[in-house]
């Protein structure tokens, strides 16, 4: 199965390659003959991607400059497409739109946030990731051309790199229609980080904590505590929290050493925020509560009660420092 990997301007090549080599593992194995495609206006970027993809029997440069329009990347992937008619594109994570265009375009079959890529008795399958990457899935492609996007979320393998022969690079001409519009500038994301995403220890409120006020309190708390405050969906659409604290499915999956849920029922949205939490403590009046299920801790008594010792407490380490 002729096999392109495409790889952009924007990749980062040391770690592109790493989880390209980790999810062209399979093919490599067997031999397959691997292209690599590189649009970009780095002349090293394509012989250093090259070098590092295991498995790359021939590299293509198409130069595009750093104003391109995605639309003339498009033209540009498509014309060595209709070139080249590799059965199977990989593109790199974050080219997950590109690739869904461009199947577009061709006709192709297209699955992104793609984990996995194996191949048995069936023929290829495709493990990926499902429900806002909160779960997983194995699918059986049956379209062809196949058009997938690796997965920010693995198979990352640092140490994966590999040891190709360097391919001889072929430059090609890009094409580059006028498409009504132009690329002025591009701006950095403006979005400040939510410090829920790096904190250690996380306190989050749930309805149970009963007004905007109690979960005010919850946030003073929190900062005195060294630590971030974040919410259940409930708690925001009661207008008490902010939607940009939201933890769970629609929100932030957060990494702390330590989470405090208070008044938090424990709902599978919500759970599947603290995936990565080392230590859960959850303080809820209902001892049936789902939450006491995934915690590590747990409190059953009233949120409030608890709160307020904690403000004694924090009240107390204050005077004393
Ligand atoms: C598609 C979809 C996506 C969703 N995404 C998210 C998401 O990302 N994040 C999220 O949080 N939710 C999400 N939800 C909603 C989720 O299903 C729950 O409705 C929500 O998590 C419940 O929030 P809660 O635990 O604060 O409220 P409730 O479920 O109402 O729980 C309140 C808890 O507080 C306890 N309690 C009451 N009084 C006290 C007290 N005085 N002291 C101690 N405990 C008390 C109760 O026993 C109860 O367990 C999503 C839902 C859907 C359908």
């Amino acid at each position: 199965m002729r096999t392109a990997c495409v790889f952009t301007r924007e990749d980062d090549i040391l770690k592109t390659a790493g989880r390209i080599n980790a999810f062209t593992g399979a093919l490599v194995a067997e031999r397959e003959p691997l292209d690599a495609w590189y649009l970009g206006d780095e002349k090293e970027g394509a012989a250093e991607t090259a070098r590092c993809v295991a498995g790359i029997g021939t590299a293509v440069r198409c130069p595009l400059d750093s104003g391109t329009l995605p639309e003339n990347m498009l033209d540009n992937l498509e014309a060595l497409y209709r070139e080249r008619q590799p059965e199977l594109l990989i593109f790199t994570a974050g080219s997950g739109a590109l690739a869904a265009r461009l199947a577009a375009r061709i006709g192709g079959t297209c699955l992104t946030g793609c984990r996995t890529l194996g191949r048995d008795a069936e023929g290829l399958w495709v493990r990926r990731t499902v429900y806002n990457s909160h779960a997983d899935a194995v699918c059986r492609p049956q379209g062809r051309p196949l058009v997938l996007s690796v997965s920010k979320a693995g198979p990352v393998s640092e140490s994966s790199v590999g040891e190709s022969e360097q391919a001889a690079i072929t430059e090609v001409s890009p094409v580059l229609k006028h498409y009504g519009y132009c690329l002025d500038r591009k701006l950095k994301g403006s979005r400040e980080k939510n410090p829920l995403e790096e904190a250690k220890l996380v306190l989050v409120g749930g309805r149970g904590l009963g007004s905007r006020e109690n979960y005010e309190r919850l946030k003073r708390l929190a900062r005195a505590w060294g630590g971030a405050c974040g919410c259940t969906r409930a708690a925001a659409i009661n207008g008490w929290a902010d939607v940009a604290d939201i933890i769970g499915q629609s929100g932030h999956v957060i990494r702390a050493e330590l989470c405090i849920t208070l008044g938090v029922s424990g709902a599978a949205p919500f759970m599947a925020g603290l995936e990565n939490v080392k230590n859960l403590v959850a303080v809820n009046s209902d001892p049936d509560a789902p939450v006491f299920k995934g915690a590590d801790y747990g409190l059953a008594g009233d949120a409030l009660e608890v709160l307020e010792a904690w403000e004694k407490q924090a009240e107390e380490q204050r005077h004393e420092n």
